[in-house]
């Protein structure tokens, strides 16, 4: 079988007129060939369900991704001829591993912990640890999967991974924590490394959990490579901007797209859900930009306060006291709390920015933030728009963020910490907050330009799952089959 792109076919076409050979011939059979490379989309699709059917959010993720490849693959015979798509679906290494820890009581409890080295093409893996009690190698295998075109896009040497455990660190003490953490630890240094795999935090993985991680690998290892983990504190080698990176890059990115729509960030309402590191960060960049944002979430519900949202009352709530955010009415009287954290979709906003979890905005939420005008959509979480939304948005042209793209800010300050790390030196403020600001730019840039190219027009989840994935998929064909 061979396989033609599209320059190719044109010429063997003049070729053929040129020649008088029978052109309809020829054009059938270059027909054919097109719809080969298309049903290889299809094709590869059925495999990785069957082989997948238990992960319904990587399902979901992969069918995301392919959609956009169509006439990637289309043009890129080489890409068929190579099997990427399968193989780009598959991780390379999968572990899951026992977590024994004993709690205050003294009873002894089990977790399960995971690791997914996905692609280690471009660098080593990379990308957060995320404890929950929903997590599960589905919710991993997704957000590793995601995490290799995001690394991608970033421009920075970095393969994509992920990780985490069942363990709920709601309601434990921090010496309950820091047993967990220790025992995770003792497992998970064997599969990791400053040029092997370099963990983060993610949902329920902050400063606190990144020290005890940190120091039991040290313990263990017996050395101070303190480059195998990012999210550390600043006294053993944590970077400035890390912990404000994904909130601030994501409203950077924002930005850049209504400034390419001739928009202003300025002025706008801004409803934003989660109250976790993303969203706090993001509620602060966006209200010094000038956006007012007068809502945020937890599991419980949200809040909305229509002065706008005190970020110092939201960091001693959520990173100091670890309270729950209705306790936030009783420092701001004009505020109120509202159970469902879902409704705060109800809210009549300019930009709308998911930063708690996955499928956060479904199809109905969608048609409410559309009905209430809603102009942009940021996502600073992993994979919360569903795919029908996501369609029903683009669709009624509502400016989409992919998180791939708006919250690649994370990993970047992350990769910047490991050059920190190896340099064994700390930049600025300044200087790293001007590179994530690049960074975020450059993202942009590159996912509009191959939007374009591959006829999109200004679509920019097509374009960042198209340039996140050709800079892996020509790594991978270079270094031949693996
Ligand atoms: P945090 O743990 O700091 O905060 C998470 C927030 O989301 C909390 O307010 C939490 O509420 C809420 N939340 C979590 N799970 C659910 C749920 N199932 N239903 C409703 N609300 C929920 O996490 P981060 O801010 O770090 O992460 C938020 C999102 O951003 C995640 O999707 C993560 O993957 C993504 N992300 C994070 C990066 C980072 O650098 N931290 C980098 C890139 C992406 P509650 O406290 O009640 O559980």
């Amino acid at each position: 079988m061979c396989y033609y792109n599209k320059e190719v076919l044109i010429t063997k076409t003049l070729f053929c007129v040129d020649r008088q050979i029978d052109t309809e011939v020829k054009l059938n059979k270059i027909k054919k060939e097109v719809l080969f490379n298309m049903s290889y989309i299809q094709d590869s699709l059925k495999k990785i369900k069957q082989r997948n059917s238990s992960d319904p959010e990587f399902i979901q993720a992969v069918e995301e991704v392919f959609e956009s490849l169509k006439p990637v693959i289309e043009k890129h015979p080489e890409y068929v001829e190579a099997n990427i798509l399968e193989r780009i679906a598959e991780p390379e290494r999968q572990i899951i591993f026992r977590v024994p820890w004993v709690d205050d009581d003294r009873k002894i409890q089990v977790n399960r912990g995971f690791r997914v080295q996905f692609n280690g093409s471009i660098g080593p893996y990379k990308g957060g640890l995320r404890f929950h009690p929903s997590v599960y190698i589905g919710i991993v295998k997704f957000l590793g999967f995601e995490q290799i075109f995001k690394n991608s896009l970033s421009g920075l040497p970095i393969g994509g991974g992920k990780g985490g455990s069942d363990f709920n660190p709601k309601g434990k003490s921090d010496a309950e924590v820091m047993r967990f953490c220790q025992s995770f630890m003792i497992e998970l240094q064997r599969h990791i490394g400053p040029d092997v795999d370099v963990p983060a935090g993610d949902i329920g993985v902050g400063g606190r959990e990144i020290g005890f991680l940190y120091g039991q690998y040290r313990r263990v290892r017996g050395a101070f490579e303190n480059s195998v983990l990012t999210g550390k504190g600043l006294t053993y080698g944590g970077s400035l901007v890390r912990t404000e990176a994904t909130g601030y890059g994501l409203i950077y990115f924002v930005e850049e797209m209504l400034k390419h729509n001739k928009l202003d960030i300025k002025d706008k309402v801004c409803v934003i859900s989660g109250s976790g590191n993303v969203a706090i960060y993001a509620t602060e960049k966006a209200q010094e930009l000038g956006a007012k944002v007068i809502a945020v979430s937890d599991s419980s519900g949200y809040i909305h306060d229509p002065d706008g949202i005190k970020v110092e009352t939201l960091q001693k709530l959520k990173e100091v006291e670890r309270k729950r955010i209705s306790e936030y009415v009783k420092y701001h009287p004009n505020a109120t709390f509202t159970e469902g954290w879902k409704n705060i979709w109800n809210i009549k906003c300019d930009i709308a920015l998911p930063c708690a979890t996955e499928n956060d905005i479904g199809i109905e939420e969608a048609k409410i933030l559309v009905a209430n005008g809603v102009i942009v959509i940021g996502e600073g979480a992993n994979m919360p728009t569903t795919n029908e939304a996501i369609k029903y948005l683009l669709d009624n042209k509502v400016l989409l963020a992919p998180a791939k793209a708006a919250n690649a800010g994370g990993v970047s300050a992350s990769a910047l910490e490991m050059s920190q790390n190896s340099i064994r030196y700390s930049w600025t403020f300044e200087k790293i907050d001007s590179k994530l600001k690049n960074i975020m730019i450059n993202i942009h840039t590159n996912a509009a330009k191959a939007s374009e190219e591959y006829g999109f027009g200004y679509n920019i989840v097509a374009g960042a799952n198209i340039a996140g994935f050709k800079k892996v998929a020509d790594a991978m064909i270079e270094q031949g089959i693996y």
